[in-house]
């Protein structure tokens, strides 16, 4: 494994809360929202086999792709392979969830729009079923 010697980014941060995410994922907050920037960035590490709650944005979301391989679904529709280098511009009101694969971690900067106070709406936990058939499919 070359990126037990990797050097990251940013710091991976602190884990995350497993109300609304499987397995270890961490976050850095890089930028909270002020007067002029109307989102909240950060980057978060999802070990393998991590992934988010389904969920929301209420003003839609992007990511940027920093490290390693993932998936990125949207309800309904086939899950996307991810990996280093990738742009996810995400709808608002749209559901979705996004991790890293069952082999590999994967890390994204989020950039997460605000409408109003709310900038995430959780929803149901990815399954083991629903995470197992995206990764044996691939
Ligand atoms: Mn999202």
């Amino acid at each position: 494994m070359i990126e037990d010697n990797h050097s990251f980014i940013f710091p991976k941060g602190e884990k995350l809360s497993s109300n609304w995410f499987t397995g270890d994922a961490f976050l850095t907050p890089l930028l909270a929202r002020d007067r002029n920037n109307d989102f909240a960035l950060g980057s978060v590490t999802f070990e393998p086999g991590a992934r988010t709650n389904w969920h929301t944005h209420p003003r839609g979301q992007v990511l940027m792709v920093i490290e390693g391989k993932g998936w990125y679904q949207e309800k309904g529709k086939a899950a996307q392979a991810i990996k280093k280098g990738d742009v996810v511009n995400i709808p608002e009101n749209l559901e979705h969830w996004h991790g890293a694969s069952a082999s590999d971690k994967m890390v994204h900067v989020a950039i997460t729009n605000y409408k109003g106070e709310e900038n995430v709406v959780w929803l149901q936990p990815v399954t083991e079923g629903e995470y197992e058939k995206v990764n044996n499919n691939q």
